[in-house]
């Protein structure tokens, strides 16, 4: 069934034979004949952009919870960034560059409100259920909760797509089988981003000093290496060189050690790529360190920055409430919610409603029933 459209030049014309062809995906779940001029992973992209899972990215919380003006990150730009830094990697070792934008556009569907601190929360109220996982509810959003198409639930993306992120959730347990380049790349590219743009926006927003930053060695290099090239910039100029050199670094480093390692390892399938010991398009072991302290400055000063954690801790509250409100009263909530309690069980039910929302839905929503005087 998926044997590539007439209307396309054969993608073994420019992907390189340890890259995913279409032509030999699995398929999906409820089988779809061709499209006469998009591959199926095309297809599989236009679906997310079009869900509602996909918009709703917009308005939830990266890092920073929205009222800090609009320069910082929101989920959708760091997916987009994801998209763009992941693609650019994908097109240099010849990987399927339509499988990776859509993995990288669905990579962050299953984020709650909130971020982090709102997965928390839904996590320990779903206890009874088996918990919540942001990266888990990606994949029951595309196959069940967006409803989309007459003939099925979800959006029948293709099994590439649904097993690159079942992996995101295995992963954090079982090394092997290793994923599909294209996955391997998504997830490093995702790594790249919110190192450099958390960065950026904690500067921005005067949660971090330019002076700290300065005693991170990778920080450091990327300095020097703007500094090489131009003479006199003022502090903000510095500044977005510096984000655009650290993510050159990472990436060129991405490239390089990716390339070394198949070639070493003589990769030339994709059954290659997932018999493999280890991931292969990783940044060398060099930049690996210099990354994770990066992230440790990050996570010390940017996530548990007081300003940073009293925010959560108030939309955090407001999860909880609204938590506990549905759960003792199902019948309040909207009907096709409701719908779903026989099957699903209030549990599951008011965490997926819940799941869904904005930032700003779930705080209107939280001023409306549980604090109409605040
Ligand atoms: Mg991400």
């Amino acid at each position: 069934m998926s044997d590539q459209s007439a209307n396309l030049p054969p993608e073994s014309l420019w992907l390189a034979p340890y890259a995913m062809h279409s032509s030999n995906s699995i398929g999906r779940e409820h089988p779809e004949s061709m499209h006469p001029y998009r591959t199926p992973f095309q297809r599989d992209r236009d679906r997310i952009v079009h869900s509602s899972a996909y918009r709703r990215l917009a308005h939830k919380t990266q890092v920073f919870i929205g009222e800090k003006g609009d320069y910082h990150r929101t989920r959708l730009t760091h997916t987009l960034e994801v998209a763009s830094i992941a693609r650019t990697v994908g097109r240099v070792l010849r990987l399927n560059e339509d499988l990776i934008e859509a993995l990288a556009l669905m990579h962050d569907l299953g984020h709650p409100p909130f971020g982090h601190a709102g997965e928390d929360v839904l996590d320990a109220c779903a206890r009874a259920a088996g918990g919540f996982n942001h990266n888990r509810h990606a994949v029951r959003i595309v196959t069940l909760l967006e409803s989309r198409y007459p003939e099925f639930p979800g959006l029948n993306l293709s099994g590439e797509l649904l097993s690159g992120q079942r992996n995101r959730v295995k992963d954090e347990h079982s090394p092997s089988p290793q994923p599909l380049l294209e996955v391997q790349v998504v997830d490093a590219a995702d790594s790249i981003a919110y190192d450099s743009h958390d960065a950026d926006d904690a500067l921005e927003l005067g949660l971090l000093e330019w002076g700290e930053l300065l005693k991170v060695p990778l920080w450091r290099e990327a300095v020097h290496r703007v500094k090489d090239q131009y003479a006199a910039l003022s502090q903000t100029q510095l500044r977005r060189a510096v984000i655009h050199q650290l993510i050159e670094i990472m990436v060129s480093d991405l490239i390089n050690s990716g390339r070394r390692r198949m070639v070493d390892a003589s990769i030339d399938s994709p059954q290659a790529v997932m018999g493999h010991r280890s991931r292969l398009v990783t940044v060398s072991d060099s930049l690996q360190v210099q990354m994770a302290e990066l992230e440790k400055l990050l996570f010390d000063h940017v996530y548990r920055h007081p300003t940073v954690l009293a925010e959560r801790a108030l939309a955090v509250e407001a999860l909880r409430e609204m938590y506990t409100l549905y759960s003792e009263q199902p019948a309040s909530l909207p009907d096709v919610w409701r719908q779903r309690l026989d099957t699903d069980g209030a549990v599951r039910t008011v965490c997926d409603f819940l799941a869904g929302m904005t930032d700003r839905y779930a705080l209107e929503e939280h001023r409306r029933n549980l604090s109409p005087t605040r």
